[in-house]
């Protein structure tokens, strides 16, 4: 796989290069203003490399779950603005992905300049399972470029028009984000310092059984947190009341406790309310005594000592998905204690995951105190598992930039 030095050292004053990067951040629903800019931010390095050595650079992107069509609500419009903001220059949007508008804006680029195209999620191409449909658009998006760099760590996981495609159709490289999310993984499994501690929460237990599966073999303790530890409860016989349960899984989840032993480690004691609200009642309980008309939101402090015992004595630890329903105060808790005995790992500590990422931030902790901040939840998880990443596998195939 080739880097952005090597495209670097080649020279790329006055050549256009298309940068597929992550800029899919969270907005606030009525305001449409932009939470959390940690990926514009982690995209920047390979940007401003770019525009110093003057090439005049096309950035692609993505942004929610458009519909493949236009929609003003997912406009990468508002990304656009902090772009050019933390860039320190103006960066027009063009007002297409890869039509008319890109190319006339594309062809009047100065060095060292950055155009951003819309959303391209706005053509139903972009996420097709239709090779010559991808290919379509893909066809497009290389006419705007002589070469193509893949920043978008956190769609690599995509075999998508912009990420997977392009790469076969232009000269193409890593970009650094991409580098140094490689660097990470590769370092947490390919013989980690150990104790290796896992800590898995967020919403979803199916979401993350395969990445369980992969790492219990690899792993000392598996700390399971968030709304995924209540079918694992059940599964040990617990009555869970109204929280998270996905019943299908309660088997899969007894026989990976009894495969693991002592390695998967559950909370002890939970927060629990009538209803998800700011302004609830909570009592924490332990998890024997999970009232039958309540929903346990968050892990309780008896579980942040526990899980903070097990990542005190750690050399490597990975941690994906809240242990609780952060966004409301009063199941911050639990997060904030785990994300706080994460910080403090003596070794090396990374944190994957969109909302896990944006807890950290959101809850103010330094982020200085972390190894590493994926920008990848999905990408993270599934590189974990072993599969092959499509966005990843064609860089390393192929025509060399
Ligand atoms: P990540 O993006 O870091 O991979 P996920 O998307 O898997 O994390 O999960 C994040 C979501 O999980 C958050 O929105 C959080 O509110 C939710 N969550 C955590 N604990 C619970 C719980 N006990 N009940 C319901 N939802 C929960
Ligand atoms: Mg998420």
């Amino acid at each position: 796989m080739r880097s952005l030095d090597d495209l670097l050292a080649e020279g790329v004053s006055g050549r256009r290069v298309l940068v597929r990067a992550d800029l899919n951040v969270p907005l606030e629903k009525s305001t449409g203003e932009i939470t959390d800019d940690g990926r514009i931010r982690a995209s920047l390095p390979t940007l401003q490399a770019l525009r110093d050595a003057g090439a005049r650079v096309v950035v692609a992107a993505h942004l929610g779950r458009p519909k493949g069509a236009p929609d003003p609500q997912y406009s990468l419009a508002p990304v656009a603005v902090r772009l050019g903001d933390l860039l320190g220059t103006d960066v027009p949007l063009a007002g297409d992905v890869a039509g008319d508008d890109a190319r006339a804006r594309t062809g009047a680029l100065g060095d060292g300049d950055v155009l951003l195209l819309e959303n391209v999620r706005f053509e139903a191409a972009e996420t097709s399972k239709d090779d010559a449909e991808r290919g379509g658009l893909a066809d497009r998006l290389a006419g705007l470029a002589d070469v193509y760099v893949d920043d978008a760590f956190g769609a690599v996981h995509r075999k998508h028009a912009s990420v997977y495609d392009v790469a076969l159709r232009l000269p193409h490289v890593a970009g650094r984000l991409v580098a140094t999310e490689l660097d990470v993984l590769t370092r947490l499994t390919q013989d980690p310092e150990r104790p290796y501690v896992v800590v898995l929460g967020g919403s979803k237990v199916s979401d993350k059984l395969a990445v369980i599966e992969a790492l219990l073999p690899k792993v000392d303790r598996l700390l399971v947190g968030g709304g995924m530890c209540f079918t694992f409860l059940a599964a040990q016989g617990h009555g869970v009341g109204r929280s998270l349960l996905e019943a299908d899984q309660v088997d899969t989840c007894g026989r990976l406790l009894a495969e693991a032993g002592e390695r998967i480690v559950l909370p002890v004691d939970v927060v629990c309310a009538p209803e998800f609200s700011a302004e609830v009642e909570t009592t924490t309980v332990p998890v024997d005594g999970i009232p039958d008309d309540q929903m346990g939101l968050d892990v309780g402090p008896r579980t942040v000592e526990s899980f903070g015992r097990e990542l005190g004595g750690a050399r490597t630890v990975f941690w994906n998905g809240p242990m609780g329903v952060f966004e409301l105060a009063p199941f911050q808790a639990g997060t904030r204690g785990v994300a706080q005995a994460v910080a403090a790992v003596d070794g090396l500590s990374v944190v994957g995951g969109g909302d896990s990422a944006a807890a950290v931030r959101q809850l103010g902790l330094d982020e200085a105190a972390y190894g590493h901040i994926s920008t990848g939840g999905g990408a993270s998880l599934e590189y974990l598992e072993g599969r092959e990443l499509p966005g990843l596998a064609v860089l390393t195939e192929r025509g060399e930039a």
